[in-house]
């Protein structure tokens, strides 16, 4: 009889595309998959540390799949986030962290890191009804708030034939609703090309990287607007999503592929996290509410029909009242569509737990979260 596994999955979009990967690799190893982590020989958990909870909440299924077995059954291992940071951050001797996190879970058999799980293996899909395309991994942009620039390294593009090519096998499969899925999807494809050079896309066409300059900075070439028109355009794809894109990244070549294909999604995510002109700065985000107002409004009016969702961070070091009513205003401006809402904690690691104090208490960021939940999630605020 096989061997069995089960993976708990804990994060973003990217993750559980990750775990789609990890799946398919058990599976080539022999191994069967069962929903009863009880009943699996190997536990994996793929770990997300970009929030307090979703870390937390692992720390919990690990403790309890420990108590749980009896010898050496079932083996854990843990991937995801937690192991990626680990091996990245160094101590003063230039000592990986990996070691400590190693003494702090004796438990665990195994520290894989992700990137030990081919982008391009055949993914062993749940979901029925979005087939979820990595296209890229890692950031480069380093919002002083988040790890994942640490725990998942620089931006990395798959290329770009593989991903038409994944396109293709998930609509054989019966998929018409492709997800693609990066950390920062619209700026695929700056480490595939240099801003002068000319690309040619899988079918021939030769074509100049976008220079993406919607916040009055020329930043970097990107791919993904050529990525996301090919995608839309494969016979059999009814509704293309994407997530998560970065105000800054998102370019008028964009806006306009998004325009001229009605199978792209009308919900566009786009977060902004504060709207306050301070706090953005300090959470390095590369763009002033006027920008983001402006972008919205550029969207808007070439795309009627959107709807935008956005994230939010609440209680970030130095947001006062005036700075959590320049948010309340901007959403009040913008008529968010949904709002997924944070609250502030300082992850280790990070740029802001260096730099800040996180002072605001915990009862005053509930009060802000439930002022703006009220705002935007409640059904009768809906835009
Ligand atoms: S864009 Fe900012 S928030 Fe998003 S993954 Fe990169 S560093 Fe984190």
């Amino acid at each position: 009889m096989s061997k069995t596994f089960f993976v708990k999955t804990y994060g973003c979009a990217q993750n559980t595309a990750d775990s789609e990967r990890i799946k398919a690799h058990y599976h080539q190893l022999g191994f069967t998959q069962t929903q009863n982590w009880k009943k699996a020989d190997t536990v994996i958990i793929n770990t997300c540390i970009v929030r307090e909870s979703a870390e937390n909440r692992a720390y919990g299924f690990l403790n309890k799949v420990d108590q749980f077995r009896s010898s050496s059954t079932p083996q854990i291992v843990v991937t995801g986030c937690l192991v990626g940071s680990a091996i990245r951050q160094k101590n003063k001797k230039g000592v990986s962290k990996l070691k400590k996190l190693k003494e702090k879970f004796p438990s665990v058999d195994k520290f894989l890191p992700i990137e030990k799980i081919n982008f391009n293996i055949a993914p062993l899909r749940d979901k029925k009804e979005s087939a979820l395309i990595p296209i890229s991994s890692g950031c480069n942009n380093f919002c002083s708030y988040c790890i994942v620039p640490f725990a998942r390294g620089p931006e990395i593009s798959r290329p770009f034939d593989q991903i038409i090519s994944e396109s293709k096998k998930a609509i054989k499969k019966g998929f018409d609703h492709l997800t693609l899925v990066g950390q920062n999807v619209n700026s695929y494809g700056s480490d595939l090309v240099k801003k002068s050079e000319t690309y040619i896309l899988p079918s021939g066409q030769k074509v100049k990287p976008v220079l993406v300059k919607s916040m009055g900075r020329a930043r970097i070439p990107t791919l993904f607007p050529y990525l996301l028109d090919t995608v839309a355009n494969l016979p059999g794809t009814k509704l293309v999503s994407f997530v998560s894109s970065n105000p800054w990244d998102f370019s008028d070549r964009l806006i306009e592929t998004m325009a001229k294909n009605p199978n792209i999604n009308r919900l566009l995510h786009l977060p902004i996290q504060s709207g306050d002109d301070q706090i953005l700065k300090k959470m390095n985000r590369g763009y002033t509410v006027q920008e983001y107002i402006n972008l919205v409004k550029k969207i808007r009016k070439a795309v009627p029909k959107i709807k935008i969702s956005t994230d939010i961070l609440i209680g970030f070091p130095g947001e006062d009242e005036k700075s959590f009513q320049n948010t309340l205003d901007l959403c009040q401006k913008i008529g968010f569509h949904k709002a997924y809402l944070n609250k502030y904690s300082p992850r280790s690691g990070t740029i802001s737990k260096k730099l800040y104090q996180d002072k605001i208490p915990q009862k005053e960021k509930r009060r802000r979260w439930q002022i703006l939940d009220q705002l935007i999630n409640r059904p009768s605020s809906k835009n």
